[in-house]
């Protein structure tokens, strides 16, 4: 009867411990899996990261959205600028080792424009929206350093009621620049920026509502067009000047390559009018690429896998990409994505941002996709 017992509460111990290593094995493989599902099902092109950035300083799902900062005086020198969305802003350099870090709140998704007026002064403007405000905190970019100053934490407050995505526009008609968010509920609000005597303050010239939760947005400064990832739907196109409401949506999730949650959302420019609309598939670990141009005609997908040295990028959030070469080490541009599971020699830690050249994308894409390193969208 003792035995009996004994035995059966250590099948019982033995049962949870293999149960405890069973999951934790399973939570530290699980990106390798996820990333081999959607490979075993779709053929989308492969690449694999080149750099990755210092680890965020919380744990779990904290690193969010990036944006590069091209520097035009010394493009080697240029940085990536990311958000903690627990805690603030990480600024890093082209190796990705991070060089300052701002703890200016749950700061979700980051943009940047260049040129904004202040006074006499001509600056580059860091944009983002505050969780911790419900605002658009706005920061300057030291143009020798890379460090940034605050401008406007909670100046500017959102009346919806959790804000969320961020993006900005810069009317190349009538050169305004706007500061677009959308809330967690898809309550979107077009802010016009004005910067008088060093204050910068902000009007709403647009509101309309999605329904829905949105998140990823970027506006094309060229064709005056903003697009909106619906994140369980697809992707919206609206006008980006205020004056007009109709949105339309370029594609959907009987796009089959396409699986929600859609994500950040970012714009690869070139000479011409060319280049392209590219999207975090949040659901199936890709990132899908469609024409700027014209009708946004979907060209194919990819994703980033396992190198060496490197691991491979699931369940992105924010991505970004710049078509300008960036010095020696990325004379053509590069791609870059929130990583949703970092793994560190085989072990799961604090998320990062993976880095790929702009070239190693274009190449391995059939046709190739351009690579334009020389223009310049906001010269
Ligand atoms: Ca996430
Ligand atoms: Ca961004
Ligand atoms: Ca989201
Ligand atoms: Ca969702
Ligand atoms: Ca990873």
């Amino acid at each position: 009867m003792q035995y009996k017992l004994n035995y059966g509460r250590l099948t019982l111990l033995y049962f949870f411990l293999f149960l405890t290593l069973g999951l934790f094995n399973c939570k530290t493989t699980n990106e390798q899996a996820a990333i081999e599902k959607t490979l075993k099902k779709f053929d989308f092109y492969k690449v694999s990261a080149d750099i990755q950035t210092t680890p965020v300083q919380n744990p779990d799902d904290a690193a969010d959205d990036p944006a590069i900062w091209y520097n035009a005086a010394d493009p080697a020198n240029s940085k990536i600028i990311g958000t903690n969305k627990k805690l603030g802003l990480v600024v890093y350099d082209l190796n990705g080792e991070e060089q300052f870090f701002y703890p200016v709140g749950k700061v979700n998704n980051v943009d940047i424009r260049y040129g904004f007026l202040i006074g006499t002064e001509s600056i580059d403007i860091v944009g983002c929206t505050n969780r911790s405000y419900n605002s658009i905190s706005l920061f300057k970019i030291n143009r020798e350093t890379g460090e940034l100053k605050e401008i406007s934490l909670k100046n500017i407050i959102s009346k919806t009621d959790e804000i969320y995505g961020f993006c900005f526009y810069h009317s190349k008609n009538t050169g305004i620049l706007y500061a677009n968010l959308v809330s967690k509920d898809g309550s979107f609000e077009q802010w016009e920026l004005k910067a008088d005597n060093e204050e910068i303050s902000g009007n709403i010239v647009r509101k309309f509502t999605l329904g829905n939760t949105c998140e990823g947005m970027v506006a094309d400064d060229e064709s005056g067009i903003l697009f909106i990832a619906e994140e369980d739907r697809g992707i919206w196109k609206f006008s980006a000047e205020p004056d007009q409401e109709e949105g339309k949506l370029i594609t959907d999730l009987s796009n089959i390559y396409l699986k929600d949650d859609i994500e950040g959302l970012t714009i690869y420019y070139a000479d011409n009018g060319a280049g392209y609309l590219l999207a975090s598939s949040q659901g199936n670990n890709s990132y899908a690429v469609f024409e700027r141009a014209n009708e946004n005609k979907y060209l194919g997908s990819f994703m980033i896998v396992n190198s060496e040295t490197i691991d491979g990028v699931s369940e992105t959030d924010g991505i970004d990409v710049i078509n300008l070469g960036l010095g020696e080490k990325f004379p053509h541009g590069i791609f870059i994505a929130q990583d949703g599971y970092n793994m560190e020699t085989g072990n799961l830690t604090n998320q990062n941002f993976k880095i790929v050249g702009w070239d190693k994308i274009a190449n391995i894409f059939e046709p190739k996709l351009i690579i334009d390193a020389e223009y310049n969208i906001s010269e």
